[in-house]
């Protein structure tokens, strides 16, 4: 046989280091995914130690395991299903009280538990001294001091834990919270029955199934249903009955009643382990938030913050993407001299290259801009920023923490959606995914640069800014809109947390900057480079385009005229020969590819499609390059370039007087942004959406929708416009 298997499950409270612990004990034989059906992260590493595989999860933080949010039933239904061999319960130290519960409810599930008190330093710093051995005797659980972010204590945390999954345990009797007397009889009554009637098929333990039954837990009713039927029913009717007794007994639900007698349970021990907390101890967190948070100047501050980060993430961000991009154009170069003529070629560099590339020059945006918000969030500012922000939230009918994805939807829309899942409500979370697409992402930016810059040279800043506000009114009405009818109801009651204000962890800033941006180079590439083949192939076939005139022989030509003249000519004008020689060749190329274009799969469907986008000023090209924008927003760009035969060597203004020769109305280009700014998200986002709503129908929702608005906007400009007299 293999070495022995032990799972150990990561418990705790949201910011008491689990995840910070995890890193540490697994470095990066990690696994990350999805719980299974929700879009709550899943965490899991293997490591080896003493002779044992260790299986280490990371459960979602949380506060109980009361089955409200989506993060305590996940973490429930895995210490319910998968029966841990040993719980490591993290715990804030320095705030040992708040975590206590979600200990006495493990403690009552009848998992093995090991307490880690993590944040040994912080509840130092604040003279807090916890009583560790009268700690472990009362509740019967072993407990080590930790500090995660110092890599202290782990090795001796993970140590005990093989120690106590070792342990057979049998005969020990569980410290466990004692209810009132009347609790526990109506406990003891209906252990017994679910010992009798449900036993055959019971997977928990009976006290926790009675329990739960007392507190009228959905979930597990379900659950016995489905599993015994009529039997389980019986069980039911004694549970509903002794509940009703409980009631009267009380004046209160006995679930309202069971709760207060925990925290009971809690002060109790509270008061038995000595934490002795020096007098007086500075609250940085406190004086920090004073200004920070204040009415007046916490404001300005933060949008200050916001600016520096936008600021940091182009300006900065600029020079790696130049670099990029000039490495890009080289290997084009290399391969477009290096390669023979052919469909392979053109594959290559005009479909893979040119749409890979367009993405890839991002990836430093992307990865200073979550820099800056992992910043945020290891700080504990982001809680700040979410808390400033909630009472503009509450107009779209969202919490403060919604903002922080809407925020990041400026960079990229994709780990803006992934971001919703720190989120607690289902419905905040669909709402908050719904209305993302609305917030301008960075790859808009180039296809407004381009037509502002051509049709509102001195005012394009002002209609630019004019645009992005657009698309923030619409996410506003849009909020309101679905909030009172697609989403309606009551959201989760959210308490607004705001942690204590800490230094940073380079090696944590980095991993969770990765964790968001890994997505990037990996899936998006690949959806991408598909998305870039497709559009490719559509403009290259069929091959058997009708040319207006032979381009080869003119091509052939031209070459060899020039090559006379070159010939001829004196050693110093040779040059500017040759120069004038590849400018006239490459004009013919371009001529030729518009009108293979034109010809191609793609310009019949821009054909098509032209009654859709002729009441938006917008012809036929423009169409087809909206229609490929849908592979990702900056193709845009690249393909009106190629229809309207754009010579890119000649300089950057090179696109703005083709379009201008070509006709197009600024009012046209107005309506184009704004159609640009609101349709259908791109393919990855697309893709997001699917993956984080779990639901096909709320994509193809969010497509319509968008693409909708963005219709009737654009109609509305354009037409509007023309009435005006523009
Ligand atoms: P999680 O929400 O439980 O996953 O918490 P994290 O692992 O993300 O930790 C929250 C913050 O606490 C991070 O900024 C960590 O660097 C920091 N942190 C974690 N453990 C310790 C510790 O023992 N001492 C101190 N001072 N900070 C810690
Ligand atoms: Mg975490």
């Amino acid at each position: 046989m293999n070495k022995k298997q032990l799972t150990i499950a990561l418990a705790g409270n949201p910011n008491s280091g689990k995840t910070t612990t995890f890193n540490v004990l697994t470095g990066t034989r990690q696994k990350v995914g999805n719980w299974p059906g929700v879009t709550v992260e899943k965490k899991e590493g293997r490591i080896g130690k003493d002779g044992y595989d260790l299986r280490i999860v990371d459960l979602p933080g949380t506060y109980s395991l009361t089955p409200f949010s989506i993060e305590e039933i996940v973490a429930r239904d895995f210490l319910l299903d998968e029966r841990p061999d040993v719980v490591i319960d993290i715990i804030d130290a320095s705030n040992l009280e708040r975590s206590l519960y979600l200990a006495t409810q493990m403690r009552e599930l009848d998992c093995k538990v090991l307490f880690a008190l993590n944040m040994a330093d912080v509840a130092q710093a604040r003279g807090i001294k916890i009583d560790a051995q009268k700690l472990s005797a009362l509740l019967n659980v072993p407990v080590v001091f930790t500090v995660g972010n110092k890599q202290k204590g782990l090795d001796e945390l993970l140590a005990q834990a093989i120690a106590l999954a070792r342990d057979d345990d049998a005969g020990v009797v569980h410290r466990k919270v004692q209810y009132s007397k009347d609790i526990e009889a109506a406990i003891g009554e209906l252990q017994a029955q679910v010992e009798n009637d449900l036993d055959a098929w019971l997977p928990y333990g009976s006290r926790w199934t009675a329990i739960k039954l007392l507190e009228n837990d959905d979930i597990l009713k379900t659950r016995i249903t489905d599993g015994v039927g009529a039997q389980g029913q019986a069980v039911l009717a004694s549970a509903e009955k002794l509940r009703q007794h409980l009631t009267t007994r009380f004046d209160d639900d006995p679930e309202i009643v069971m709760t207060d007698e925990r925290y009971g349970f809690i002060t109790g021990i509270i008061k038995e382990v000595p934490i002795i907390t020096s007098q007086q101890r500075v609250d940085f967190s406190r004086s920090i938030d004073l200004v920070l948070t204040n009415r007046f100047i916490g404001f300005p501050i933060f949008i200050f913050f916001i600016w520096a980060m936008f600021q940091l993430t182009f300006t900065l961000g600029d020079y790696p993407m130049q670099w990029l991009e000039s490495g890009i154009s080289g290997i084009h170069g290399l391969l477009a001299r290096l390669l023979p003529e052919s469909l392979l070629k053109d594959l290559l560099l005009n479909g893979v290259l040119a749409g890979v590339g367009s993405v890839i020059v991002f990836l430093p945006n992307i990865l200073i801009l979550f820099f800056c918000i992992a910043l945020f969030e290891d700080t504990g500012y982001m809680s700040r920023a979410a808390f400033l922000m909630d009472r503009i939230m509450h107009l779209i009918g969202l919490h403060g923490k919604s903002f922080i994805p809407m925020l990041m939807g400026f960079g990229c829309n994709v780990p803006a959606i992934m971001a919703t899942r720190t989120l607690e409500s289902e419905k905040d979370r669909l709402l908050t995914i719904l209305i993302t697409p609305f917030m301008s992402c960075s790859a808009k930016l180039p296809v407004y640069l381009v037509l502002a810059g051509t049709f509102f040279a001195a005012r394009a800043g002002t209609v630019i800014f004019a645009v992005y506000v657009t698309g923030i009114i619409l996410s506003v009405v849009t909020g309101r809109l679905f909030r009172s009818t697609l989403l309606k109801g009551m959201d989760a009651p959210f308490v607004m947390e705001l942690p204590p204000y800490r230094v940073p962890m380079l090696k944590s800033l980095l991993i969770h900057m990765w964790d968001r941006s890994k997505l990037f180079p990996r899936k998006m590439g690949g959806i991408i480079l598909v998305g870039s083949v497709i559009v490719w192939a559509l403009s290259a076939f069929p091959r058997d385009v009708a040319f207006s005139r032979d381009f080869q022989a003119d091509i052939d030509r031209v070459s060899k005229a020039y090559q006379l003249k070159i010939d001829a000519a004196a050693a110093i004008d040779r040059e500017q020969f040759q120069a004038d020689r590849d400018r006239a060749v490459r004009q013919l190329e371009r001529a030729r590819n518009a009108e293979q274009v034109a010809g191609s799969y793609m310009g019949q469907l821009g054909r098509l499609f032209a009654p859709v986008f002729e009441p938006l000023g917008i012809d036929w090209r423009g169409g087809v390059a909206l229609i490929s924008g849908f592979v990702a927003k900056e193709i845009v760009v690249s393909t009106l370039a190629v229809l309207y035969a754009v010579d890119r060597a000649s300089g950057g203004d090179a696109l703005a007087r083709a379009l201008k020769t070509a006709g197009m109305e600024p009012l046209a280009a107005l309506s184009m942004m704004v159609f640009v700014l609101l349709y259908l998200p791109c393919l990855a986002t697309v893709a997001a959406i699917r993956r984080e709503t779990g639901s096909t129908g709320w994509m193809v929702f969010g497509i319509a929708y968008n693409t909708s608005v963005a219709w009737g906007l654009a109609f509305v400009v354009y037409q509007g416009g023309k009435l005006l007299g523009y």
